[in-house]
């Protein structure tokens, strides 16, 4: 009989494990333009209206409608212009009946003016100025406050900042934000066989890939993320590398060393010293760790690169946006058939790496199920998950995808 202890831990379980390890990020006023993909804190009021000021939408004249009331083609109403309004004038004086200003888009409409005429609608007169169509009350015009009333609350805690909220709270002049700061995360992988890319391989010997994808991934989330590279299956050096930035992170991710073998180091080391290695009921990704070590938390991926990938994608993405506050932790999910034949180990969540196109009902596998495969992965665009209980999945048949790509 296998005791419970032993017993693989389901994807969800290890999930709501790994969610727990990383705690809420804190909360900082950052520069506006520092803060896409991060989440505000607090409710944001409106410290002016939007617009402040009416302004004119067009380049024109500002005029009194009536003024303008008989015009035509053949007997334009002609007005003595008496001012000059480009954008950014501040000193703007009042319009007197019977005469027009010439106003720039944005520029401040003069009190006495209720409407603009839009230059093409005009000769384009410099002292004067011949309009040939009446034009109604308020044309053209961007009244005060027309977008935004001054002291409204314009966005509520938890709404994402993506380039149009950013760009409108710069609009209201606000240069600092109310955000949960990025995470921090510090990236180790570990193997005596990695070469890093731009050097020659030796025979046994491979590029290291692992950390490049795990930092594109934390990036891609608005995380920031500080690689260290590899170090050799060598327990000293990785003590030895870790510790000078055991302080300034939010969460360590080792690569590789905590499966079954000899020369597991992230094991050998960091075993007893905070950090419990278990198995997963996943396929790939099996063997994981958790935990913290010198009080910083710590998630151990195994080394194969596809696993790596997935168990970051199962386990530390949703970990990570959910401590930055992201309301949106789950990637889009989709159903769809199956476009061939799959089988799947009993008693495991297996991960395919799969193609969907939008609009489509067939999801298409890319390459098998092996965890070295990573051109398949780069071709793929969504994970097919087949659950535990299912051992084979025929042509046609249903599965669940989740879409990698939005
Ligand atoms: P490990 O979990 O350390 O036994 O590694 C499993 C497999 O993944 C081995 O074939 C390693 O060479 C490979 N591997 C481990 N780490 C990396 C890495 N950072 N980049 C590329 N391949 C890796
Ligand atoms: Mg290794």
């Amino acid at each position: 009989m296998p005791n419970t202890a032993t017993r693989p831990r389901s994807v969800d379980s290890y999930r709501a494990t790994i969610a727990a390890l990383v705690t809420d990020l804190p909360i900082e006023r950052l520069p506006v333009a520092d803060c896409l993909g991060l989440v505000l804190a607090e409710d944001v009021t409106a410290p002016i209206a939007l617009p402040p000021f009416d302004n004119s939408a067009m380049d024109g004249y500002a005029v009194r409608s009536v003024d303008v009331i008989g015009a035509s083609e053949d007997n334009p109403v002609e007005l003595p212009v008496s001012e000059d309004i480009p954008a950014g004038r501040t000193n703007v004086v009042p319009l007197l009946p019977g005469t027009a200003h010439r106003i720039m888009t944005g520029a401040p409409v003069p009190p006495g003016a209720d409407t603009v005429v839009q230059v093409e609608l005009t000769d384009s007169g410099v002292e004067k100025v011949r309009i040939f169509t009446p034009v109604a009350l308020g044309t053209h015009l961007r009244r005060t406050g027309e977008d935004v009333r001054e002291g409204s609350t314009v966005l509520t805690a938890g709404t994402v900042l993506r380039p149009a909220q950013l760009g409108f709270l710069a609009a209201l002049g606000l240069p600092h934000l109310p955000v949960r700061r990025r995470p921090r995360v510090l990236i180790l992988s570990t193997g005596t066989e990695l070469v890093e890319p731009g050097r020659p391989l030796a025979p046994g010997q491979i590029y290291e890939s692992n950390s490049v994808h795990i930092a594109a991934a934390v990036e891609e989330i608005g995380g920031v993320a500080h690689v260290l590279r590899s170090v050799p299956d060598d327990v000293d050096a990785l003590y030895k590398t870790l510790e000078p930035h055991l302080h300034d992170h939010d969460l360590l991710i080792t690569t590789g060393g905590v499966s079954a073998g000899a020369y597991e180091v992230v094991k050998d080391a960091l075993a007893g010293e905070g950090v419990e290695f278990l198995k997963v009921a996943v396929q790939p990704g099996g063997p994981q760790g958790f935990g913290s070590y010198m009080g910083l938390p710590v998630v151990t991926l195994p080394g194969n690169p596809v696993s790596a990938a997935l168990s970051f994608e199962l386990f530390v993405r949703p970990a990570l946006l959910r401590a930055m506050g992201r309301p949106d932790v789950d990637r889009k999910r989709v159903t769809a058939k199956a476009s061939a034949a799959m089988t799947s180990p009993a008693g495991k969540k297996q991960y395919r790496r799969g193609y969907h196109e939008a609009g489509s009902v067939q999801a298409v596998p890319v390459g098998g199920p092996g965890s070295h495969l990573l051109m398949a992965f780069a071709q793929s665009n969504c994970l097919i998950e087949i659950p535990e209980d299912v051992t084979e999945v025929p042509e046609g048949g249903d599965v669940r995808l989740i879409m990698l790509v939005p």
